[in-house]
């Protein structure tokens, strides 16, 4: 049952019929002493700390800034995990366009990117030469190393969605290099444009003889220079990138507890990531997501409601630089947790208005979950959408543990308007809304609430199994 310790409020539920408190969560966040907190709690944040790369002084003042915060609570218990990586940092950067006139273009470097120094005979380090313009890997292969060689690659490929554009940011470098190319430039992966660059992970292939440059331009200046090049004019570039390894760094996930009544040792997890790329405020990617969830657990302890499981807030760090904090904290804790933790809920595909969640496992798992996501028809989000999603916790699905990623959409806008601002310089406290975001945490707290409280944990489950593990549908019921 629900244990209920009234601190400020008299929310009251029974065994017997736990729906009131459920609506009573919406009611406070979305209209009553909770509202536009999780809103007003970002802007500070953000304002104060802005971007916060892994590897920073500035991230791990903001990661020691939300402990000491997390702490004050007074009732949760908090603490941080360190982990090590290689680094990498950006440097001073630019490109220009040199032929057929001259323009400056918007760029920015590709995170692990080897900058152009290397290969440079000129005192400021940059590189200058004649580029070829394709459209896909194919027109690449297709030039091969005859066309390539001693030239920049410049990708103007459409988008096609963010999944499967993404292999052009992410592997354009190491394919070009095959063929000889001494520098990669990749419109930026995004269905839409003011001139911005947006940048992200790429990587060399291992192996690969000869690491070039890689960076990202915008929609607009790839399809400039692909009218150009398609007119058969010469147009030839010159970049500077003093980007490259920060040698071995540290940095920390912050844990907090809400520890359960009756069953500490199981677990509900609400997380999102702390660290953001370089640029912006990381206000969505992922300001939004990290602050939904921890205002959600802010919620259950300001409405004085105890779980019966613990609820765990884990803020990961590192998520953009390869899943850093996600995959120490998985290394570090599968074996203790995979068959305590019930569900796993992130968010990192935007705060906008909440519409369901993802959500792994089997139908066994599903079936249960979605009496769950029910529970938030007040807001209309109770869309399940089999899925492994979750960046830094996706790893976990394969251990069997039911994760999911929050979906959202800003009403009137595309399904992925999220891209729009993602790894660029827009990704401020503007793309946010206060009414959005009170919804993500009315669905966090729902969600992990109902969960915590249940009698059974999830059904466990590999995606794609059509029974939970013992391969009978399960009787899980929301009690
Ligand atoms: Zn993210």
């Amino acid at each position: 049952p629900l244990e209920l310790i009234i601190m400020y409020g008299g929310y009251q539920s029974t065994k017997q019929n736990l729906d009131p408190v459920y609506s009573q969560i919406i009611d406070y966040v979305t209209k009553g002493d909770g509202s536009g907190k999780a809103y007003k709690n970002l802007a500070t944040f953000v304002d104060r700390f802005g971007s916060r790369k892994v590897g920073t002084q500035r991230l791990e003042d903001a990661i020691s800034h939300l402990v000491s915060e997390l702490e004050s609570l007074g009732s949760l218990k908090v603490h941080t995990e360190s982990f090590s990586f290689e680094g990498w940092q950006r440097g001073a950067e630019s490109a220009e366009l040199v032929a057929p006139l001259s323009k400056r273009l918007p760029m920015l470097s590709l995170g692990s990117s080897v900058g152009t120094a290397a290969a440079s005979d000129s005192a400021d380090g940059s590189i200058e030469a004649d580029c070829v313009v394709v459209e896909s890997f194919n027109e690449l292969d297709r030039l091969g190393k005859a066309g390539i060689s001693g030239k920049i690659v410049v990708y103007n490929q459409l988008y096609k969605g963010y999944g499967v554009s993404v292999q052009y940011r992410t592997d354009g470098a190491s394919r070009a290099s095959k063929y000889g190319a001494v520098a990669a430039l990749i419109r930026s992966v995004t269905p839409f444009s003011i001139g911005s660059p947006h940048t992200g992970m790429q990587e060399y292939e291992p192996g690969l003889p000869v690491q070039i440059p890689a960076c990202c331009i915008t929609v607009e200046d790839a399809e400039l220079m692909h009218r150009i090049y398609k007119r058969g004019d010469k147009v030839r570039v010159r970049l500077r990138m003093s980007c490259g390894s920060a040698g071995v760094q540290e940095s920390r996930n912050i844990v907090a507890d809400l520890e359960g009544s009756e069953k500490p040792q199981e677990l509900v997890v609400v997380c999102g990531h702390i660290d953001s790329w370089d640029v912006g405020q990381g206000a969505m990617d992922d300001g939004g997501g990290a602050f939904c969830a921890m205002q959600s657990v802010r919620t259950l302890l300001e409405m004085g409601l105890r779980p019966r499981r613990t609820i765990r807030l884990v803020l990961f760090s590192g998520e953009e630089f390869g899943i850093l904090g996600g995959n120490a904290y998985y290394e570090r804790h599968k074996a203790e947790l995979a068959d305590k933790i019930s569900f796993m809920l992130e968010s990192d595909s935007g705060t906008f208005g909440p519409i369901g969640t993802t959500c792994s496992g089997s139908e066994a798992t599903r079936s249960a979950y979605q009496q769950v996501l029910n529970l938030l028809e007040p807001i209309g989000a109770t869309t399940l959408v089999p899925s492994t999603d979750g960046p830094d916790i996706t790893v976990w699905a394969k251990s069997g543990v039911p994760v999911g990623d929050l979906l959202t959409k800003r009403a009137g806008q595309p399904d992925d308007f999220y891209f729009y601002f993602h790894h660029s310089e827009g990704d401020m406290m503007t793309v946010q809304d206060p009414a959005e975001m009170d919804r993500c945490v009315a669905a966090f707290a729902v969600v992990s609430l109902a969960l915590a409280d249940a009698a059974e944990l999830l059904p466990r489950g590999i995606s794609g199994a059509s029974a939970g593990e013992d391969g009978l549908l399960s009787d899980w019921v929301l009690v």
